[in-house]
């Protein structure tokens, strides 16, 4: 027998037991009075009664608490009831665990659907939207809360959207504009249980910019090989055809070495450029001499120059620069090879290594040279970007030169900073994080000009 078994078996023995003391004691007062039988009668009905009264009260007490102020304890009666309001409680605050526990869960889960880098969007079977997280609100313009139960066709209206929602066309993911038409957005319809969907939708501008820079760049190398490469075809059609004097065969054949030049320049920055991309970052305690650097950079800048131009590059002996050596020499030499081919013969260029208050330094370089225009600063650094076609070309230039400075510079925290006139020079500056440069005892050497 089980223990509320046992209470019941005693709740009815109790009211047997009352109903015995009952017809007793009307019994006996009947039988006082010469009417024993009708004493008993009234004693059972008056024992029953009483009896039911107390279980009614109880039960009501029970009934009212179940019905409304569950929160509170059960009413604590005695006997059968007490026991009964007892387990109903204990039953209804295990129940009340339970969902408590799955509440959790269910707010763990949203939350990690809420942490998701994709926007995630629940539609039930009439399209109304059931849930979304942050991102996909901001992809879609959403309120989290307001727009809960709206049709999602009502608020998301990119007609490819609309169509492969209504279609119920789930197999290829689409593109759709984002909120207020900035950026473009990857959309994946997923059906699940009945008829409702998955909408997952991610931010994909970035990759679709970068999809059409790489399309640019192979476009833009394509061409530049391309250009060369028809007129040595050109030269080579002419050599074989035409009977030549040595003077113009000569001619024709330094045509054709300058333009071999030209490709094996853009190769060689090509290749550069993609070393850069594919290699790890300079080491930041691999220290290098700036003293050593800006000999060797200025040797080349002399070399190219040719005389035309009075070059000077002071400071930086006492500097040491943590770094890829290699990669600092074509940084700082791309810069001052820059500032002979643009600057027009009797230019000055300048070239120091300059210490800052915060402990960052810069090697800047400044020319008398052609300038830039202020709308062109922005793009100068962009692969190909060229301010005048034909003046880079015809200097041996690639396009590619600001390109490769500003990616070594970022490879060792810094950036690059340009100041310029047209007419009156430019003045560029390869700044470096206090991290990346020290102060090294100075050597008394001084740095011809
Ligand atoms: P390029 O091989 O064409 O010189 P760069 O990437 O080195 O390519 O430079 C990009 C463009 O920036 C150049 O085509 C030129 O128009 C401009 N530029 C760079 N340096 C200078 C400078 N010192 N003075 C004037 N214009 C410059």
């Amino acid at each position: 027998m089980s223990r509320f078994e046992g209470w019941l078996l005693r709740h009815v023995a109790g009211r047997v037991v009352r109903l015995a003391a009952g017809l007793a004691v009307g019994t006996v007062a009947g039988r006082a009075a010469g009417w024993p039988l009708t004493g008993a009668v009234l004693g059972g009905l008056v024992a029953s009664f009483w009896t039911t009264l107390r279980d009614a009260r109880r039960a009501a007490r029970l009934a009212d608490w179940l019905h409304g102020a569950t929160d509170r304890p059960a009413p604590r009666e005695r006997g059968f009831w007490g026991e009964l309001g007892y387990r109903a409680e204990r039953l209804l605050r295990r129940r009340e665990r339970a969902i408590e526990a799955e509440r959790e869960r269910l707010r763990q889960f949203l939350s990690g659907i809420e942490a998701s880098p994709n926007g995630v969007l629940l539609l039930d079977a009439e399209g109304h939207i059931e849930w979304c997280n942050g991102v996909a609100a901001a992809h879609f313009g959403l309120d989290p809360r307001r727009d809960l139960q709206q049709r999602a066709t009502n608020l998301i209206r990119a007609p490819v959207f609309v169509a492969a929602l209504q279609e119920g066309v789930f197999d290829e993911p689409v593109t759709v504009p984002g909120t207020a038409d900035r950026g473009t957005l990857q959309v994946l319809i997923r059906p699940y249980g009945h008829g409702m969907k998955l909408v997952l939708s991610q931010d994909i501008t970035e990759r679709e910019r970068a999809e059409a820079m790489r399309r640019d760049f192979v476009a833009n190398v394509s061409h530049e090989i391309r250009t060369p490469l028809t007129v040595l075809a050109g030269f080579i059609e002419t050599l074989a055809q035409l009977p030549l004097s040595e003077v113009e065969r000569q001619r024709v054949l330094n045509l054709m070495q300058q333009q071999t030049h030209r490709m094996q320049a853009l190769v060689a920055d090509l290749l550069t450029l993609a070393q850069l991309e594919g290699s790890p970052r300079p080491a930041p305690d691999r220290w290098i001499g700036v003293r050593g650097l800006l000999d060797t950079v200025r040797a080349d800048a002399l070399a190219l120059s040719g005389g035309r131009h009075r070059i000077e590059i002071s400071g930086g002996t006492e500097a040491e620069v943590a770094g890829n050596e290699n990669e600092l020499l074509s940084a700082f030499g791309n810069l001052l090879t820059n500032a002979v081919r643009y600057t027009p013969a009797g230019g000055a260029i300048n070239a120091a290594w300059v210490w800052r208050d915060d402990g960052s330094a810069c090697f800047e370089v400044s020319d008398t040279g052609i300038g830039i225009a202020r709308e062109h600063l922005p793009r100068i650094t962009e692969r190909f970007y060229r301010v005048d076609g034909s003046r880079s070309r015809d200097t041996g230039g690639t396009g590619l030169g600001l390109a490769i400075v500003k990616h070594v510079l970022q490879r060792h925290g810094g950036e690059v900073i340009v100041e310029s006139e047209p007419g009156r020079g430019s003045i560029f500056r390869l700044a470096l994080p206090a991290p990346r440069v020290r102060r090294r005892v100075a050597s008394n050497e001084p740095l011809a000009a």
